[in-house]
């Protein structure tokens, strides 16, 4: 007897991120209900943060970095030309992300970014020995290194991946808050998301990852645990089912005041409520 092979979607890690946020914004973005382009308001915002991301990028000619003449850029004036040109960057590497940017409003956000990053104690704390930029200066890095795994049925697009003769490393960027000590929960659950797709990928384990909380040039290294894959993999079932049609809860620390969903999710409950009288 034949056997049709089943179809299994694939859920991206961003997708994952996402329901640790809140899983509603799983079930309206499934539904198409994302608008394009940027939301209102938020502009600044996610211009700083591509901003920021693509300075993570560029970091290994800011940490003594080599310039034309072979010398090794020390001063924050050097540091500050090295933002400049990844600001000027930034809307051909992005124009997709940018689009509907007022140009004005662009060119100003842009100034601001550069007038603030690469003071003394971010130039230092970028300069100083760490685990993060000894393995980049020795080993170098992929940049948004994607990876699909059948198995999983998961995919994910990991920032930078850093590969050692023994250890293969995910390295993510992140624009927000730092946390007082190690990552945040989210970010291991994410880092514990990519280490599975990469040992699907190159038949190995993966020991540790890193995150880079660029706004304040701190990088913190996290073990990968077991707990946390069993907590990514029993996200990526719940995911599955709210992308089946299943209308969930909301998450406990649900950004609402700033979702672009608010109405939606609220005209929803009001159905759910007539329907079941909750
Ligand atoms: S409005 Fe709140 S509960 Fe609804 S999707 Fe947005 S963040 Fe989640």
């Amino acid at each position: 007897m034949e056997y049709k092979q089943e179809h299994k979607p694939i859920i991206k890690v961003s997708d994952l991120t996402r329901y640790m946020l809140c899983p509603r914004l799983v079930y309206f973005s499934a539904r198409g209900h994302e608008q394009g382009g940027i939301a209102k308001g938020k502009e600044k915002s996610v211009i700083e943060n591509i901003l920021l991301k693509e300075l993570a990028f560029n970091l290994h000619k800011i940490y003594g970095g080599e310039d034309e003449e072979g010398e090794g850029d020390e001063t924050e004036a050097d540091a500050k030309r090295v933002i400049e040109d990844v600001a000027d960057g930034v809307e051909w590497i992005y124009r997709e992300e940018l689009k509907g940017v007022e140009k004005d409003f662009f060119e100003a956000v842009k100034r601001d970014f550069v007038c603030s990053m690469g003071n003394d104690e971010w130039l230092e704390k970028v300069r100083n020995e760490n685990e993060l930029l000894k393995l980049e200066k020795a080993e170098g890095y992929e940049r948004e290194h994607t990876t699909v795994s059948e198995k999983l049925s998961m995919s994910g697009s990991v920032d930078k991946l850093i590969r050692t003769g023994e250890e293969v490393i995910p390295c993510m960027i992140k624009t927000g808050k730092c946390p007082e000590y190690s990552v945040w929960r989210s970010d291991r659950v994410q880092l514990a998301a990519y280490a599975m797709l990469i040992e699907d990928e190159f038949e190995t384990t993966v020991k540790r990852g890193i995150v880079e909380y660029i706004r304040t040039a701190e990088f913190r290294e996290s073990q990968i645990r077991r707990r946390d894959k069993a907590l990514a993999l029993q996200i990526l079932k719940q995911v599955k089912r709210i992308k089946g049609g299943v209308f969930p809860e909301k998450g406990e620390n649900a950004p609402c005041d700033n979702c672009v969903f608010e109405e939606m999710c609220d005209t929803k409950k009001t159905l759910l409520s007539k329907l079941f009288g909750k």
